[in-house]
């Protein structure tokens, strides 16, 4: 099996060593870094699958370096945050964060959102490529895992991405916000609606407004260019 890499960024020296801990003894290969700048630097040394990513760190803050990261590779990325702070988290998920865990948290529940998060990247380079998908002036590229809007690259999140193939799979059906969090981000129980609201004024903001049409107490639809 191939060798999946995590990079934990965390300045408390003994929650970094735990989750390490924990990540190694499930199998995977752990790099941990302490700071903002050198979590961008190690990011880039180890190429790493996915990151766990703490938000309140020395150097830059976590919302930084995740911008950072994104900019450079499309990766997931699950945020750790001290508080249940609504700002940090929509913050977090607007720069790229794919998932986030509220401190304190158990290692049990760290590891099964990392083996969520990667089995859905996984998943996703797993199925045949279908022909790209064009909406306007939008070309999807499933199998390079690029959109490109008339003409220019524009870059999206794994999670954005794969937001988008679903409702682009689905034109003009209206998609409650409880599938979608199902069916995209793997999560069964129905809460976390304000993830999908964010991560779909993500794409608006870079594929246009009028792409999404919200459909009030229920959920979102795709429109067709005409
Ligand atoms: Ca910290």
């Amino acid at each position: 099996m191939k060798e999946r890499r995590v990079l934990v960024v965390e300045d408390e020296r003994t929650i970094a060593e735990s989750i390490a801990a924990r990540l190694r003894a499930e199998g995977f290969t752990v790099e941990i870094a302490a700071d903002g700048p050198s979590a961008v630097a190690q990011f880039h040394a180890v190429q790493p699958d996915l990151v766990v990513l703490d938000v309140m760190l020395p150097g830059f803050d976590g919302l930084e370096v995740c911008r950072r990261i994104q900019a450079d590779r499309a990766v997931p990325v699950l945020m750790l945050t001290a508080r249940d702070d609504e700002t940090d988290l929509l913050v977090g998920l607007a720069v790229g964060a794919d998932d986030y865990l509220t401190k304190p948290f158990s290692m049990r529940e760290l590891t099964a959102r990392v083996h969520v998060l990667l089995r859905r990247m996984e998943r996703a380079a797993a199925t045949p490529a279908p022909p790209a998908i064009r909406l306007g002036d939008i070309e999807i590229n499933e199998a390079e895992r690029r959109v490109r809007r008339a003409g220019a690259d524009v870059h999206l999140t794994p999670t954005e991405f794969d937001l988008l193939v679903h409702l682009a799979g689905r034109p003009r059906t209206v998609l409650p916000r409880e599938r979608l969090l199902a069916d995209v981000w793997g999560w069964g129980d129905g809460s976390g609606t304000r993830t999908v609201d964010s991560h779909i004024k993500a794409l608006r903001r870079k594929l246009g407004a009028d792409l999404i049409r919200t459909v009030h107490g229920v959920g979102y639809a795709l429109e067709l260019p005409s």
